[in-house]
């Protein structure tokens, strides 16, 4: 069976959820196709923290009703090393911004219901997604549904599919340059039953390994540990785990970290990625399918929903008047927040995390780094508008 649509969608994470939406907003169809079931995107647990930009962009867009109620807006953010903690405060820094600390999965779950109650199309446990023909003008993408095959007629393809997803590979190796660097180091996260024992995140530099204490609700804490990339989370069970944050968050003013039930726990690699171009054909990639970051600087989600709002923007231009002008410029108009996030996520990674095999040198330009960024107003304004986020405009 083949359905007509202007834009097939591969993927419903932020970015092609969002995407679909915000062509909604402009009278443009759009059909989203995703692997997974809706109840396992609505529950997979990754970022937290939404930039002053998107959560304006979420709230315009009809979808900020519950991020408002129940996201905890934050000032600022803890560096924690030498035993003491010094606050970089956001508004006084940034002409009054503020992040946003609300679950990607509740981002998800507030657009998937967006989507549904407007009538939108969602086609979740699709099998086998391909493309085809996304160097002409009727590009499809096809998959399975319960064994039979379906195919989608489009104008547009957009590759919101992730990294390990299947729209990237489909440009040709002599368009796409990479540029990639992976850490020596994962995160080790736990998400805990345990109320936040501070307001704001703390990022811990420690001679035994980086540490971030975070929060996803005024019930709920999310914290992370640095491991070795090879590690085992079989060797962390969850009493190691508690003894080894006590440790690395330790501070001298009598603050203490709130134990409870750990309710899941997994390791991520650190690894920053970027394919240049982000487009092909009809075929335009958007959020971690083109990019990705280490989560220092709590990039991810928010790339995904700046990008996806430069390609709205474009798609309207052409759907409405046939100017292809902003598409062109898409790859290009995305790369340079794409580039300016990988160099804020490095650098906060770089300044944060034990290397191994370091002989010291490393670690005292962190530590010259560190008290330059806590005494410099400078240097804090610096760190603070990187992490509240350029202007989405
Ligand atoms: C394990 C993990 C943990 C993370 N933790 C953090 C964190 O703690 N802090 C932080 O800031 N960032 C974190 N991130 C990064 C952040 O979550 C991502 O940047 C964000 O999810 C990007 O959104 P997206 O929509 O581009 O991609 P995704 O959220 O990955 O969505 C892609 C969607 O496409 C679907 N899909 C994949 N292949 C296909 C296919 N062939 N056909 C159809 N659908 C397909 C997937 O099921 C998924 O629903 C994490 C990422 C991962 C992978």
């Amino acid at each position: 069976m083949v359905v007509r649509t202007q834009v097939g969608i591969i993927g419903a994470g932020p970015a092609g959820l969002l995407l679909s939406h915000l062509l909604h907003l402009e009278g443009i169809e759009s059909v989203i196709v995703e692997a997974r079931s809706r109840d396992y995107v609505e529950h997979r647990v990754r970022a937290g923290v939404l930039e002053h930009g998107p959560v304006q962009l979420l709230k315009r867009a009809g979808v900020g009703e519950r991020l408002v109620r129940e996201g905890l807006e934050h000032h600022g953010i803890e560096l924690r090393f030498g035993g003491r903690g010094h606050r970089i405060d956001f508004p006084s820094l940034t002409g009054g911004r503020s992040i946003t600390v609300y679950g990607q999965q509740e981002v998800v779950k507030d657009l998937i219901q967006a989507r549904l109650d407007a009538g939108g199309t969602i086609e979740f446990e699709a099998v086998d997604v391909g493309i085809d023909d996304v160097d002409s003008a009727t590009p499809r993408v096809h998959w399975h549904k319960d064994d039979v095959p379906q195919v989608l007629a489009c104008d547009i393809v957009a590759g919101c599919d992730g990294f390990h997803g299947i729209c990237r590979p489909s440009i040709p190796g002599f368009e796409r340059a990479v540029f990639e660097r992976t850490y020596p180091f994962a995160w080790l996260g736990i998400l805990a039953k345990a109320a936040p024992s501070r307001d704001e995140l703390i990022y811990a530099n420690h001679e035994r390994g980086f540490a971030l204490y975070a929060m996803r609700s005024p019930k709920i804490t999310r914290l992370y540990l640095q491991v070795p990339p090879e590690e085992d989370i079989a060797n962390w069970p969850d009493d190691r785990i508690w003894q080894e944050l006590h440790t690395r968050l330790e501070i001298d003013d009598g603050w203490k970290l709130n134990e409870g039930p750990v309710l899941e726990k997994g390791i991520t690699p650190m690894r920053s990625y970027v394919c240049e171009r982000m487009q092909h054909g009809q075929l335009y990639l958007a959020g971690d399918a083109a990019h990705i970051v280490p989560p220092t600087g709590a990039k991810g989600m928010n790339l995904a929903i700046a990008d996806v709002y430069v390609l709205s923007r474009a798609l309207a231009a052409f759907f409405k008047s046939g100017n292809r002008d902003a598409l062109a410029a898409y790859s290009q108009t995305c790369l340079a927040r794409v580039w300016r996030a990988e160099h804020f996520s490095w650098w906060m990674t770089s300044m944060l995390h034990r290397f191994p095999g370091d002989d010291g040198f490393q670690q005292r330009l962190q530590r010259s780094q560190l008290d330059y960024t806590v005494a410099s107003s400078a240097a804090a304004a610096s760190l603070a508008e990187n992490y509240v986020g350029l202007p989405l405009e």
